[in-house]
């Protein structure tokens, strides 16, 4: 083991040198300082000039002088009180004044000021060459690659915002945190594993090692990595990923290092780094440089990660709004293998927030939190938690001494036009025809018995989609029959159907509910060979790459044929959406229920769901085989 490799073991001790440099520089700038300000001449009393004096001295109004000699000053006491006078330094001119001053009577003492003279030689010589030596040592050490001089450099300075080398756990924990409940329901393991590492190496369970997080901007999810670890009672490092856009490559990396270290000293701990997809890019995208200082963080990272155990106590955890853009190495077994999302909240969600950002502030009587929350769709936990400190605002330049259902109002709109927000809130329009097209879908789906539940609707936008069902499905299934298949195209119809059914006209929500109803049909009829009129064929070409310019392989085909495939995908539309439509009249009511219900709580799930769905009557007869 090579001096090297103990000084990175060590990050202390690697520390040292920047620190230490760093604190010479300013103890020498000082000196200077100081010399320099003990340098400037002393000019006691009034100035005058060399002529002046020598008409004073004739005159004998002078007895005696003093010759500061470093300072090239003479000094001494005229009728008019003190006064100093500049000479030119030089060996000859001194001689001759001394010459002059004597010669006209006066008195000549002669101050060497060796002292001054000494300094004078420190300041102007000394100090400079130390200062240039220190400089070229400190660019020496934060220069080169990989030291992590630079990072050093910056703790220094911020040593103690950042908790310093003794980090204390957060003071933030669940409790503050509102309607991200399963969120919280998952980190729970990390907490437990946290609090007792040991339990987990004893039982020879695998712990957790790291946790994603992922979710819009404002929802929590720093909030959430912090009070993980104030929960747990465990130090909590952290670090962003912007951070590692740096101009100097290997700084990334060995701010990654030193992070580690510092957790790794102190386990159990929380590693986390934000905005993780900084750093974490899928490798190898064409971005235009940068890539290699980013690329560099990466692969430390994942040695860091690979490279302690389960019984190290220290938990990575990463938060981001772009899973998508991860590389894939960081997903793997072992690395952020555990994934948890933290979404806009619901109503119910929102009201919490607003509740537990709102205590201990006086809020006026007339606030309804419950109808605030209502009014709020879409907005994220900062969003609200900004629209309680608008009204504070408002409240206290209009000299209230309440946050009033005005100033609430008020915050509401000034959150919603505010810069930050990209998020659209959706008008009461949009909401019902959403939440109808998501009840339609929600039936059907049940009525197909197409999954044992439907577990959720939701009206809460997520990415792309304005609203979803979430249900046990056949995700899993090896096999898909006819009737499955079919049953899976009217689910992917009901959507529109009910739009359809209630308003009498469809809207664009349906968009990837066709696309994906269109793709089926389409394989029905061309892959699997289940349409009457075609036969037991397959027209498309098998993989999904060719599948993509499917025409191609149909191509191929009698004009007769291609027609009749034409013909049969549209039948194939068709029937299911009538199916859609027909199931859904048949539970018109419930359909009406279930949206008001949704519209009312805009996420449905649990007993409140089941019993609604419980009124759903199968409709398996409809579904057997094609309609005519
Ligand atoms: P993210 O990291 O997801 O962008 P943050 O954790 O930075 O979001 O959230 C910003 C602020 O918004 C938090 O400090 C907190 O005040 C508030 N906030 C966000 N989500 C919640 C929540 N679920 N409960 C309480 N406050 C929240
Ligand atoms: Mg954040
Ligand atoms: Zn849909």
């Amino acid at each position: 083991m090579s001096i090297r490799d103990l000084l990175r073991r060590n990050p202390e001790r690697r520390a040292r040198p920047a620190r230490w440099l760093l604190l010479c520089l300013i103890v020498v700038l000082g000196l200077l300082v100081v010399a320099l300000r003990y340098l400037t001449p002393s000019s006691p009393g009034r100035e005058l000039s060399l002529s002046e004096l020598s008409t004073l001295v004739q005159a004998q109004q002078v007895e005696r002088v003093t010759i500061l000699d470093e300072d090239a000053q003479i000094v001494g006491e005229g009728p008019d009180g003190t006064f100093h006078v500049a000479y030119p330094k030089s060996d000859t001119a001194t001689a001759a004044l001394i010459q002059q001053l004597t010669d006209a009577g006066a008195r000549v003492d002669v101050d060497p000021q060796s002292g001054k003279a000494t300094i004078r030689m420190l300041a102007t010589v000394v100090l400079p060459l130390v200062l240039l030596a220190n400089l070229f040592a400190l660019l020496f050490t934060t220069g080169r690659q990989n030291s992590g001089g630079l990072s050093e450099v910056r703790r220094f300075g911020t040593l103690g915002r950042r908790g310093g080398p003794r980090a204390e756990p957060p003071a933030v924990t669940f409790g503050d945190v509102a309607g991200a409940d399963e969120a919280v329901t998952e980190l729970d393991e990390i907490v437990s594993y946290l609090t007792d590492p040991t339990r987990y190496a004893s039982l020879g369970a695998v712990p957790p090692k790291g946790v994603l997080l992922f979710g819009p901007p404002g929802c929590g999810k720093t909030l959430v990595a912090r009070a993980t670890a104030g929960e747990a009672g465990v130090p909590f490092f952290s670090v962003s990923g912007a951070d590692f856009v740096e101009s100097l490559v290997g700084v990334g990396a060995a701010r990654i290092r030193d992070l580690f270290a510092r957790a790794r000293a102190v386990a159990p701990a929380i590693v986390f780094i934000d905005e993780i997809d900084a750093a974490g890019r899928r490798r190898g995208a064409a971005d235009g440089g940068g890539s290699d200082e980013r690329e560099q963080t990466l692969n430390q990272l994942l040695v860091e990660m690979d490279g302690f155990d389960a019984a190290s106590g220290v938990v990575v955890m990463g938060a981001t709004n772009r899973p998508d853009i991860l590389d894939p190495a960081l997903l793997r077994p072992g690395r952020f293998d555990r994934h948890v999302v933290i979404d806009r909240p619901d109503v119910a969600g929102r009201q919490r927030i607003l509740r537990l950002h709102t205590t201990g502030r006086p809020v006026a009587d007339n606030v309804d939190l419950g109808e605030l929350a209502r009014q709020t769709p879409g907005f994220t936990g900062a969003d609200l938690a900004n629209v309680v400190n608008e009204a504070a605002l408002l409240a206290i330049r209009e000299g209230h001494i309440h946050l009033g259902r005005g100033e609430f109002t008020e915050a509401v709109q000034r959150v919603l036009s505010g810069p930050q927000r990209r998020g659209r809130v959706l008008s009461e329009d949009e909401r019902r025809r959403i939440a109808v097209h998501e009840s339609g879908h929600a039936i059907v789906a049940a009525g197909c018995r197409l999954s044992s539940d439907v577990h959720r609707i939701s009206i809460v936008a997520r990415g792309r989609g304005l609203g979803s069902i979430t249900m046990g499905g056949d995700r899993d299934a090896v096999l898909l029959t006819q009737d499955r298949l079919h049953a899976h195209l009217t689910l992917a119809m009901s959507g529109r159907a009910a739009e359809e059914l209630v308003f009498g006209t469809p809207s664009t929500g349906s968009e990837s509910d066709l696309e994906h109803a269109t793709d089926l049909a389409r394989d029905i009829a061309g892959r699997y060979g289940m349409s009457q009129r075609l036969g037991r064929m397959r027209l498309l070409a098998p993989t999904s790459e060719v599948y993509l310019g499917g025409s191609a392989a149909l191509e191929r085909l009698s004009e007769r044929v291609h027609e009749t495939f034409d013909d049969e995908v549209r039948r194939l539309l068709d029937d299911a959406f009538h199916t859609a439509t027909d199931t859904l009249l048949a539970h018109r009511e419930l359909l009406d229920d279930l949206v008001a219900e949704v519209l009312r709580t805009e996420t449905l799930e649990g007993a409140a769901l089941d019993t609604l769905l419980d009124r759903v009557t199968p409709a398996g007869a409809i579904l057997n085989g094609e309609r005519s």
